[in-house]
């Protein structure tokens, strides 16, 4: 049986080079070793995401050529309120893993605002705020608040990333006890994806390396909720000039749709976001056939 990887991206925007960076690891990884893609829309934060940036989205894919495996860019088309795949139709699938975490012993009522945390919790900015635990053992009753959080162990979690060799982190140090649920009743990203990984089966993780630090914690929740095989995962560089610079914002974050009106082909883009990622030593024409061979 085939394994499995995933492009999950969240329609809070426009399709950019940042995505079709990760776009390119996750399918030419994929066809390389013998994988398949399943795609998710990660629209967990309903009050950001848009139905149109979704529509955007999946035409961006289309165009540039990735062709899902496990869930056509049709079927997302097809079924606005059913698909599996989608976060926003998850819910109650989210709902049953907090149950089960709380019969664990392992979630709690909490009343903190970001407001809060931030007090009692000053950080740097640009650095994550940890959680102090001040709700942990408060007593809260359900009716108090929505939010919930997980109760993490303070312990280290080492995990081989294929990219960047063995890693270390400690949760509980970095970020605190996990907020799973926020207090308007929205799940957050970082339960929302652990529970979908083990219900799509995923195997591994291929993503950039901005998510490296939600690793140790996602790795936690999964145990919790009983994830027998750990994923393996694979971090990618993120994108930037051949000389180290960073990417301008304009330059990062145009549209993808907006180069295609502009005539870019999608050859180009491809070749674009694969130099800028270092896999390849400059800017040419790519083609989707040609990814496997970028990591063989
Ligand atoms: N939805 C996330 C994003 O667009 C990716 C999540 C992940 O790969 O874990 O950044």
């Amino acid at each position: 049986m085939a394994w499995r990887t995933r492009f999950a991206p969240a329609p809070t925007g426009l399709l950019h080079l940042g995505h079709v960076a990760n776009a390119i690891h996750v399918w030419g990884i994929a066809r390389a070793f013998g994988g398949e893609v399943l795609l998710r829309i990660e629209d967990h934060d309903r009050t950001r995401c848009r139905d149109t940036f979704e529509d955007a989205l999946l035409d961006d894919l289309d165009w540039l050529g990735f062709v899902p495996d496990v869930g056509s860019t049709d079927s997302f088309r097809a079924d606005r309120h059913g698909h599996p795949q989608r976060q926003s139709n998850n819910a109650p699938r989210y709902a049953a893993a907090l149950d089960a975490l709380a019969e664990r012993g392992r979630t709690y009522v909490c009343t903190c605002t970001r407001r809060d945390i931030a007090a009692l919790a000053p950080h740097a900015p640009g650095e994550e705020p940890r959680y102090p635990g001040t709700c942990r053992a408060a007593g809260h009753t359900a009716a108090e608040s929505l939010a919930r959080r997980v109760r993490l162990d303070d312990r280290t979690e080492a995990f081989e990333d294929r990219a960047l060799g063995v890693q270390q982190q400690c949760p509980q140090q970095q970020c605190g006890d996990v907020l799973v649920r926020d207090r308007h009743g929205l799940w957050t990203y970082q339960f929302a994806v652990v529970v979908d990984d083990m219900t799509h089966g995923i195997d591994v993780v291929i993503r950039g390396v901005d998510l490296l630090a939600s690793t140790g914690r996602q790795l936690q929740l999964a145990r919790w909720l009983g994830r027998a095989r750990p994923l393996d995962w694979w971090h990618h560089p993120l994108l930037r000039h051949p000389d180290g610079r960073k990417l301008s914002k304009a330059n990062r974050d145009t549209a993808i749709s907006e180069r295609r009106e502009a005539g870019v082909s999608a050859a180009a883009l491809l070749g674009e976001a694969a130099a800028l990622c270092g896999l390849l030593p400059a800017a040419r024409d790519l083609t989707i056939d040609e990814l496997p061979a970028l990591f063989r």
